[in-house]
C-alpha cells in the first residue's frame, strides 16, 4: 500500500517472462504500434505518443529539454517533493526556472499560476504535477492548464501518478507535452516510461537551436518514427519484455474500463480516508483536493511515524510510506492503488492501526474504523 510501484497481477508479471523479441521487424512495429494505440486512448490523445526506456524522470527530461532552449524561463509550481524535482531537473538542463511556493497538503492555484505568467512575461513554459504524490494533492490540472495557455505557454505535466488512475483527457485539456509510467497507474513492471507530444511543442522542437544531446532529444526519436517506421521505429533497443507487459497491462486497462477504474479509485480513497479519520488521523488533504490514489495524513497525538510503518510491515506484512522531503517523519502516505484498492486490503490495514493503537494503550474497539465505511462503495 505504497503509491508506487504498485502490486502486479500475474497476468502482466507472466507477459514478462516471454522469449526475448528484436525491437524491429514486422511483428515488432505491429506489436509496438498496437501498444502505442492503446496507451493513446488512455492518454485522450490523438497526439502523437512515444514509448521510451527510462524512468518518469527521464521523460520529463527529454520533454524539457528538447521543447526549450538553454536560458528559457520555465514556471514550475512548487508543492513538494516531485515538483521540486521538477525545478532541480529544469535548472540542470539550463532553463531559468521560476517559482512559487505552496504550502505542504495544499493545492497549486489557477490563480497563484497567473500571478506567476503576469509578474514574468517570459515564461515559455509551465512544468506542473498532477498528482503530487508526496503529500496526495491532485491539482486541479484542467484549469492550471487553461491558465497557461491563456499566456501562450508550453504545457509540460507530470502526470507520473495520476494518469490511468483519474480522469486526465490530455487533448481535450491542451496540454503540450505529457508524461507518465507504466509502473503506476498503468499497473506493470518499471521500466518504460510514455510521453505524448502536441503539434504545438512539435513546432518548438523542430525550431530549438541548443544541442540536446541525442537519444533524449525527441526530435530523434520522431526522425526514427517516421523514417524507420515500417521496421525500426525509436532509435535504440527497446525492453521488449516491458513493452509486452505494458501491453497486456493496458488491454486489461481498457477491459476493465477506465470509468469503472476511476469510480474504483474514488470509493478506495473515500474508505481509507474515512477509516482513518474515525481513528483519529486528521488528514493533510481537504476533500475537494485529496487525491484518489494516495491518502496522507498527519499522525495522531502520541503515534511515532516511524514505529507504526514498521509495526504495518512487520506484524500485518502491510508497506506504507512516511513523508519525505520536509514531511519526513509528519505524516503516513497511504497508496490505495493496483490490488490495494481492494476492500479486503483496507480493511486489513484499518485493523492492523487499530491494533497498533491497543498495544499502545489507547482504547480502540476492535472494527471501530471500519463503521465508518458503512456505505462506502467497494
Ligand atoms: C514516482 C513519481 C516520479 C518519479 O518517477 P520515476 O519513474 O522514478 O522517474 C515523478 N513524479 C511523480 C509525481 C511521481 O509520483
Amino acid at each position: 500500500m505504497i503509491p508506487g510501484p504498485v502490486d502486479i497481477t500475474e497476468d502482466v508479471r507472466q507477459a514478462m517472462a516471454v522469449p526475448a523479441m528484436p525491437h524491429y521487424g514486422t511483428e515488432w512495429v505491429r506489436f509496438f504500434g498496437e501498444t502505442r494505440e492503446m496507451a493513446k486512448q488512455v492518454f485522450g490523445t490523438l497526439n502523437d505518443l512515444y514509448v521510451m526506456c527510462g524512468p518518469g524522470t527521464m521523460a520529463l527530461e527529454a520533454a524539457m529539454a528538447s521543447a526549450l532552449e538553454i536560458g528559457d524561463t520555465v514556471l514550475v509550481p512548487y508543492s513538494g517533493f516531485f515538483s521540486e524535482r521538477l525545478g532541480v531537473v529544469a535548472a540542470g538542463d539550463g532553463l531559468n526556472v521560476v517559482h512559487f511556493d505552496v504550502p505542504a497538503g495544499q493545492p497549486v492555484l489557477p490563480e497563484q499560476v497567473a500571478d506567476a505568467f503576469e509578474v514574468h512575461p517570459e515564461i515559455k513554459a509551465l512544468v506542473v504535477v498532477h498528482h503530487e504524490t508526496s503529500t496526495g494533492v491532485l491539482n486541479p490540472l484542467e484549469e492550471i492548464v487553461a491558465v497557461a495557455r491563456s499566456y501562450g505557454a508550453l504545457v509540460i505535466v507530470d502526470a507520473v501518478s495520476s494518469l490511468g488512475g483519474v480522469p486526465l483527457p490530455v487533448d481535450a485539456w491542451g496540454i503540450d507535452l505529457c508524461v507518465t509510467v507504466a509502473n503506476k497507474m498503468l499497473e506493470t513492471p518499471p521500466g518504460v516510461s510514455l510521453i505524448s507530444i502536441s503539434p504545438r511543442a512539435w513546432q518548438m522542437i523542430e525550431q530549438r537551436q541548443s544541442p540536446r544531446g541525442w537519444y533524449l532529444d525527441l526530435k530523434t526519436w520522431r526522425w526514427y518514427a517516421t523514417h524507420w517506421s515500417d521496421w525500426h521505429p525509436t532509435p535504440a533497443t527497446m525492453p521488449t519484455s516491458n513493452i509486452n507487459a505494458l501491453n497486456r497491462g493496458l488491454a486489461l486497462l481498457l477491459d476493465d474500463g477506465l470509468e469503472v477504474r476511476y469510480a474504483a479509485q474514488r470509493a478506495a480513497a473515500q474508505a481509507v480516508r474515512r477509516g482513518l479519520q474515525a481513528l483519529g488521523f486528521p488528514m493533510l488533504v481537504e476533500e475537494k483536493y485529496a487525491s484518489p490514489l494516495t491518502t496522507a495524513c498527519y499522525l495522531r497525538a502520541g503515534v511515532a511515524g516511524d514505529a507504526l510503518v514498521a509495526y504495518l510491515a512487520d506484524r500485518a506484512g502491510i508497506l506504507v510510506s512516511g513523508g519525505i522531503g520536509d514531511l519526513s517523519g509528519k505524516i503516513l502516505r497511504v497508496g490505495h492503488i493496483g490490488a490495494a484498492r481492494k476492500r479486503d486490503y483496507i480493511v486489513a490495514l484499518l485493523l492492523a492501526v487499530e491494533e497498533f493503537l491497543r498495544e499502545h494503550g489507547e482504547d480502540v474497539p476492535p472494527g471501530a474504523s471500519l463503521v465508518a465505511l458503512d456505505g462506502v462503495e467497494s
